[in-house]
C-alpha cells in the first residue's frame, strides 16, 4: 500500500453511482445507528482514493486523507479513538476508524472510514468499528465489487472499441505536458509516423519528421494557442520513419490551470488520400488538361480579383489560321501545335503572373503591377517572335504564328481590360496577323 503516492479523493462518477445505491443505504444506516458524523466507502487506487459513497456530513478530504492513507496501508483496522490525544496536539478531527473490506476480488480494494469531530473512548471506538464491519455484510460488498469489476471491463471494452474505430479512421490522440514536453500518443499516431507502437517519444525527434514549411506553420499555431490558452488546427506534411510523405490534420487544445497553459492535447488524422484527391480535383478544375496551362475558369477568377490583387496588363494571344492547320494536318497534329504554342509561350513569359489557355487557339497572359507599360508592350512583340517559328514535325515544317493584343491596366474594371486587349488583338489580326498591337488609352 506504500504505492499510494497521494491521498487524492475523487468524487464518484455517475456511472458508478448506481452501483452504490444499496451501499449508500447501508452507510446511512450506520451513520444513524452509530451516531457518528460521517461514514464513507472508497475504492483504493494506485494514486489515491475514489469516493464511492458517503453518508452523514460531507467529509473534509484534507483532514481524512492522511488517515485513510494510513488505514489503507495498515494490516488490520486502523482505529484512532482520540486523535488529539494520540498525536499530542489539538486536532480538527476527533475520531477515525478505517478498515479495508474484503471483496473477493484481489484487484478491488475498498476502504470503509468512520469519522467524527468528537473523540471516543478506546472501548467505544473499537465497538463502533466492529459494528461497522458487521453491518457492511459480505453480500453487499461483494455485489458492489462485482459491479465495479463489470464497470471496469466495460470501460476496457469501450477503450478497445475506441482504439479500433480510431485506427480505422486513422485518427490518433496525442498530448504534451508543457512542464517537461513529454509526449503521449495512442497507437494510431505511432502508425501515422510509422514508428513502433509504444516506443519512446521525444518532441525534438518528432519535429524532425515535419517538412520545414509544416514545422514552421505548426510551431507558430502552437505557440499562439499556448499564449492565448486557445485551440488550433493545421494541416501538416510529415516524412514517416520509412521515408513516405504523409499529410495529417493536427488539432491542439490547450489545457490551462489558473490561466497558465499546462498541457496540450488533440488529434492527428492521416488525411493524405483526402489531400491528394483535393489537390487533384483542384488541379483538374483549374487546369487546361491539353496544355497544362491554367484554364479559362482560373483566368476569370484571377481577372475578377483585380480590385484586391492588382494587374499590370493583359495580353491576348490567338494563333493565326489555325483552322487551316487542322484542315491540312488533322486535328491530332493541331493538338500538338497547341501544346507547342503553350511551350513557347511558357518559355518567353517567365515574368507572367498567369498564363492560361482560354479558348480553342486563344491564350491569355496576365502581368503583375510592377511591370511597366513598355515592358508589357515589348512582351507582345517577343511572343509574336517566339510563337512565329515553324514547327518541325515528322518532316513537315508547319507554319505557326500568333497575333497579340496588349492592354495595360490603369483604371477600370476587369471587363474593360479584357475588352481593350480584345480590341487590340482584332487590330493585330486586321493588320495582317503575326504581329502585336497595344491598346492606346
Ligand atoms: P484567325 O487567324 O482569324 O484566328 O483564324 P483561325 O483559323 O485561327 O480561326 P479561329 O481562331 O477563329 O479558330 C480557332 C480554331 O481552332 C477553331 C477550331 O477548329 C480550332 N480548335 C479549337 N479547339 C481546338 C482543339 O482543342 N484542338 C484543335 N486541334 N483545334 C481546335
Ligand atoms: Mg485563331
Amino acid at each position: 500500500m506504500s504505492s499510494l503516492a497521494a491521498t487524492t479523493i475523487r468524487r464518484p462518477r455517475t456511472t458508478e453511482k448506481t452501483a452504490t445505491d444499496p451501499v449508500l443505504a447501508v452507510l446511512s444506516r450506520l451513520c444513524a445507528l452509530l451516531d457518528i458524523d460521517s461514514v464513507t466507502l472508497s475504492r483504493i487506487e494506485t494514486d489515491g482514493f475514489r469516493l464511492l459513497a458517503a453518508s452523514g456530513a460531507s467529509p473534509d478530504t484534507r483532514l481524512l486523507g492522511p488517515w485513510m492513507k494510513r488505514a489503507a496501508a495498515s494490516d488490520g483496522p486502523l482505529i484512532v479513538a482520540d486523535i488529539a490525544r494520540s498525536q499530542g496536539s489539538p486536532a480538527a478531527l476527533g475520531f477515525y476508524a478505517g478498515m479495508v473490506l474484503p471483496t473477493g476480488d484481489d484487484k478491488i480494494k475498498l476502504l470503509l472510514s468512520l469519522s467524527d469531530a468528537r473523540p471516543r473512548s478506546e472501548a467505544m471506538a473499537h465497538r463502533l468499528a466492529g459494528l461497522a464491519i458487521e453491518v457492511t455484510s459480505d453480500a453487499t460488498i461483494n455485489r458492489l465489487a462485482r459491479q465495479i469489476a463489470q464497470h471496469k471491463a466495460q470501460l476496457a471494452l469501450e477503450q478497445n472499441q475506441f482504439e479500433r474505430a480510431s485506427q480505422t479512421a486513422k485518427i490518433g490522440i496525442w498530448s504534451c505536458d508543457l512542464a517537461d514536453e513529454s509526449l503521449n500518443w495512442t497507437d494510431s499516431v505511432y502508425d501515422l509516423f510509422e514508428l513502433p507502437r509504444g516506443s519512446e517519444l521525444s518532441r525534438d525527434v518528432t519535429l524532425r519528421h515535419y517538412t520545414d514549411q509544416s514545422r514552421q506553420t505548426m510551431e507558430a499555431a502552437r505557440a499562439q494557442a499556448i499564449a492565448n490558452c486557445s485551440d488550433f488546427t493545421v494541416d501538416a506534411e510529415i516524412i514517416t520513419a520509412s521515408g513516405a510523405r504523409r499529410w495529417m490534420r493536427l488539432t491542439g487544445n490547450v489545457e490551462a490551470r489558473d490561466g497558465v497553459a499546462v498541457r496540450i492535447f488533440g488529434m492527428k488524422q492521416d488525411i493524405t488520400e483526402e489531400k491528394l484527391l483535393a489537390d487533384k480535383t483542384r488541379y483538374l478544375a483549374e487546369t487546361d488538361v491539353m496544355t497544362g496551362l491554367a484554364n479559362r475558369s482560373q483566368f476569370q477568377t484571377r481577372l475578377g480579383n483585380l480590385a484586391v490583387a492588382p494587374i499590370g496588363g493583359l495580353l491576348l494571344v490567338d494563333l493565326d489560321g489555325f483552322k487551316q492547320i487542322n484542315d491540312s494536318f488533322g486535328h491530332a497534329l493541331g493538338d500538338q501545335c497547341l501544346r507547342e504554342a503553350a511551350r513557347r509561350l511558357t518559355a518567353c513569359c517567365d515574368q507572367a503572373s498567369l498564363l492560361a489557355r482560354i479558348g480553342g487557339d486563344e491564350f491569355a497572359v496576365l502581368m503583375g503591377p510592377k511591370q511597366t507599360e513598355s515592358e508589357i508592350s515589348a512582351l507582345g512583340d517577343r511572343i509574336v517572335k517566339a510563337v512565329g517559328q515553324p514547327y518541325e514535325h515528322n518532316g513537315h515544317a508547319i507554319a505557326l504564328s500568333a497575333s497579340v493584343g496588349v492592354a495595360c491596366h490603369r483604371r477600370g474594371t476587369a471587363d474593360d481590360l479584357f475588352h481593350d486587349a480584345d480590341t487590340a488583338l482584332y487590330a493585330a489580326k486586321a493588320a495582317g496577323r503575326n504581329t502585336s498591337r497595344t491598346h492606346k488609352h
